[in-house]
C-alpha cells in the first residue's frame, strides 16, 4: 500500500502579482516534494509596487476550509500567513485548539513591502494573545517584531533580542527573529526558545532583494517540520533554501 506523504495546510492570502502569499507558499512547499492544502484568508490585488485592494474572507469560511482540508488529508504541519482581520485570527485559533499536536508556523504578516497594510491595526493584540501561544514557531521580521512587542521600531540587535523574549513571555513557544531587513555583511536570524540559548543562523547578505521571502521561509520550515525534521534543522535548511532562491532571483 502506498504511504501518503503529509500535506502542509497553508492559511494565507493571494497576491495577484505572484510575488508573495499563496503562490510563494505553494512553490516553497513543492520544492520539498510536498503537496499543499489551502485555506484562503484574503484575496489581494497587488502589483510589486502597491496594494490596490484587500478582500478578507469571512472568518467562518476560513475555519471551514481548514477543517475540510484537515478532514480530507493527512496534514503534517500548518503554515499561517496573512490573516487580515481579528475575526479570522480568532477563527484560526479555534481550529488550532482542535489540533494541539499539529505544528503550526506563524508568519505574522502585517504589511506588504510596498507599504500597504495586510492586517487591520486592531488585530495585532489578537495575533499576540490568541494565536501565538498555539503555534510552534513565530517568524517576525524586525518591523513585525517591534509592532508585536508594542514598540515603534527596533534600534539595535540587543533590543531585537529583548523584544523577541517579550514574545516568549507572551506565550510564543519559539521566535525566529529575522534580520533580513537589517544591514551589514551578514543576514542573521536568531532562534529564541524559553529554555535554550539563542541559536544564530547566518547567511551572506545578497545584493538583491526578492518579494515573498518571509512567506517562503515560513512555508519551507513548515514543510520540513511536516517531514519530522527538528525545529532547529528545519530553520537552518529553510534559510538556505530562501538564500538560494534570492541568489537565483526567483
Ligand atoms: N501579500 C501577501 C498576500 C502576503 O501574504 C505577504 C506576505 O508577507 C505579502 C504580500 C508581503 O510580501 P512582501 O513583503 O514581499 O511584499
Amino acid at each position: 500500500m502506498a504511504i501518503t506523504a503529509p500535506r502542509v495546510l497553508v492559511v494565507a492570502g493571494s497576491d495577484s502579482s505572484g510575488g508573495a502569499g499563496l503562490s510563494r507558499d505553494i512553490e516553497a512547499i513543492a520544492a520539498f516534494s510536498l503537496h499543499t492544502a489551502l485555506a484562503v484568508s484574503a484575496v489581494t490585488v497587488q502589483t510589486h509596487r502597491q496594494v490596490l485592494a484587500v478582500e478578507a474572507m469571512p472568518p467562518a469560511l476560513v475555519a471551514d476550509q481548514m477543517r475540510a482540508a484537515l478532514e480530507a488529508n493527512p496534514v503534517g504541519a500548518i503554515k499561517i500567513g496573512m490573516l487580515a482581520t481579528k475575526g479570522t485570527i480568532e477563527a484560526v485559533a479555534s481550529v488550532l485548539h482542535e489540533h494541539p499536536h499539529l505544528p503550526a508556523v506563524l508568519d505574522p504578516v502585517l504589511a506588504a513591502s510596498s507599504g500597504g497594510a495586510l492586517l487591520e491595526p486592531d488585530a495585532v493584540a489578537a495575533l499576540t494573545h490568541d494565536l501565538m501561544p498555539l503555534c510552534r514557531l513565530i517568524t517576525p521580521n524586525l518591523q513585525e517584531l517591534a509592532l508585536l512587542a508594542g514598540s515603534q521600531s527596533v534600534r539595535s540587535g540587543e533590543e531585537a533580542l529583548h523584544q523577541g523574549r517579550n514574545l516568549l513571555d507572551a506565550g510564543a513557544p519559539a521566535v525566529l527573529v529575522k534580520g533580513g531587513h537589517g544591514s551589514g555583511t551578514w543576514s542573521t536570524d536568531i532562534l529564541l526558545r524559553p529554555d535554550s540559548e539563542p541559536v544564530r543562523f547566518e547567511a551572506l547578505r545578497l545584493n538583491r532583494s526578492l518579494r515573498g521571502t518571509g512567506c517562503m521561509l515560513a512555508s519551507a520550515i513548515a514543510a520540513l517540520m511536516a517531514l519530522d525534521t527538528t525545529l532547529e534543522e528545519s530553520v537552518r535548511r529553510a534559510k538556505q533554501f530562501v538564500h538560494d532562491r534570492i541568489g537565483c532571483g526567483a
